[in-house]
Order: C-alpha cells, then structure tokens, then sequence
C-alpha cells in the first residue's frame, strides 16, 4: 500500500486506518518532537502531492479485502507523513471517501491553513478535526514547532476560532507539551484563556514519549500534567 496505513491502534482515535496525503516529510511545520524526524521539505505551498483517483482506488482495493478491519475501524484518519491540508485536493478526497465508506472520517492537522476560508470549507464533510496547538505567542511557537517564516500563530488562532463557529462535526484540540518549553504555569494560564476562546469539544494533552526530531527533547512529568489538566478543565484529557 502507497497511501494507506494501518490500522493503527491510536490512543486517541482507536484503531484508526491512516491515509496520508503526502510524501515523506513535506511540511510548514518542523516542530522538535515530530516523531517522523526532521522535516524534508519546509513548504507552505499547496498542490496535489498524491493523486486523489489513486488514493481512492487503494481505498476501495483494501475496503474490499478487508470486510471484518473495516467493520471494526473506529475511523479513516487523514494525517500521514507531512500536513494534509497542504494537499490542494483534500477536499475532494474527504467527498469521495464518504461515497465510498460509512467509516467516520478524522483530519489530523497542524492548523496551519486554518485561516483560509476555502481550506476550511473543504473540511466540513469530516466527523472530526484534530488540530494541534502548542503555543499562544510567537516566541514559543517558533521555539517548538519551528514553522515557515510567514506563519503568526494570531492567524492559526483566529482560524481555530471561525472553525469552530463554521464546523458541525467534533474538534480535539491537541497540545504538546515539552519540558521547559511551553510548560510554564503562567504560559498555561494564556493558552487556557486562548482554548476557552476556541471552544474544542475536547482538549488532549501530549507529552513526547518516543523518538523525537531533536535529540534533547524531554516529557513534563505527570504531577505538572495533572496540574496543568487541572487549569484546562473538565474537556481536558491527558494521552
Ligand atoms: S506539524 Fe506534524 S508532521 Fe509537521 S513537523 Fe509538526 S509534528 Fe511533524
């Protein structure tokens, strides 16, 4: 299989089969505890890196072979080796996989493209969104999820906020955290206020446990976890 992995048993999703709607690593983000290693290409631009029709007839091919996998596969997760939103056709995708299938469909996204109307649109047929979010101010973003120059994290935070006003479907909100990065009890106080703002349905709190892009990259221990899980309240879950 070229574009379908899985099923990946996910701690957030359950088993989860993944499509991914790039090659190896092409992203705005090149974030320090990207498990996929550094990134390959640091892009903004968006074009049709895999073939919708070719996506979607392995979609069918393994639909096909697998009855009883699909039967019990929680969801289709958008995601893969790099940003999916950075593939122009992502829309046209999530359209033909549910002509194809009733599995529930999930997009994992850096939120990068999320203060683009149109980007936006082309992702209200999914059931769910999981956007990341791991930092508030321009400093700390640029600290851990390294983005291409032109990205201010005020527009992924606007984009967040007219998604939720504009998307039916569920948003997980997800948040890494890394040591000594954006682990401050202060700095968690702003992001709260941010994540009320956004209003997700749920808010998942990550801290890096496998290989990460950056070599010294450590964990918040799970007594700060709690405590931070404390201030995000009740939605808030730690992976
Ligand atoms: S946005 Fe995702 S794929 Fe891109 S560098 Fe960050 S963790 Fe890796």
């Amino acid at each position: 299989m070229k574009y379908i992995y899985g099923p990946v048993n996910s701690r957030r999703l359950g088993s989860s089969l993944g499509i991914s709607l790039t090659s190896y690593k092409i992203c705005d983000f090149d974030c320090i505890y990207c498990q996929l290693g550094k990134t390959h290409t640091l892009t903004g631009e968006r074009k049709e890196y895999v073939k919708v029709d070719d996506i979607i007839e392995e979609l069918k091919r393994w639909l096909k072979d697998n009855p009883e996998v699909a039967g019990s596969s929680q969801y289709i997760t958008i995601s893969g080796l790099g940003e999916p939103t950075l593939n122009t056709k992502i829309g046209e995708v999530i359209n033909r996989i549910k002509t194809v299938t009733n599995i529930p469909l999930a997009v994992i996204t850096n939120a990068s493209k999320l203060s683009d109307l149109n980007i936006r649109v082309s992702l209200m047929r999914a059931d769910l969104i999981v956007p990341s979010l791991d930092a508030v101010v321009q400093k700390v973003f640029a600290k851990i999820d390294r983005p291409k120059q032109n990205i201010k994290i005020e527009q992924i935070i606007n984009g967040l906020i007219a998604l939720r006003k504009e998307f039916r479907g569920k948003i997980w909100l997800e948040v890494m955290l890394v040591r000594g990065v954006n682990d401050d009890i202060r700095y968690i106080k702003k992001l709260n206020k941010v994540i009320e703002q956004i209003n997700p349905n749920k808010i998942h709190l990550n801290s890096p446990v496998r290989t990460t892009s950056e070599p010294d990259i450590e964990p918040v221990d799970k007594n700060k976890l709690n405590k931070i899980k404390e201030i995000l309240g009740d939605k808030c879950e730690i992976l």
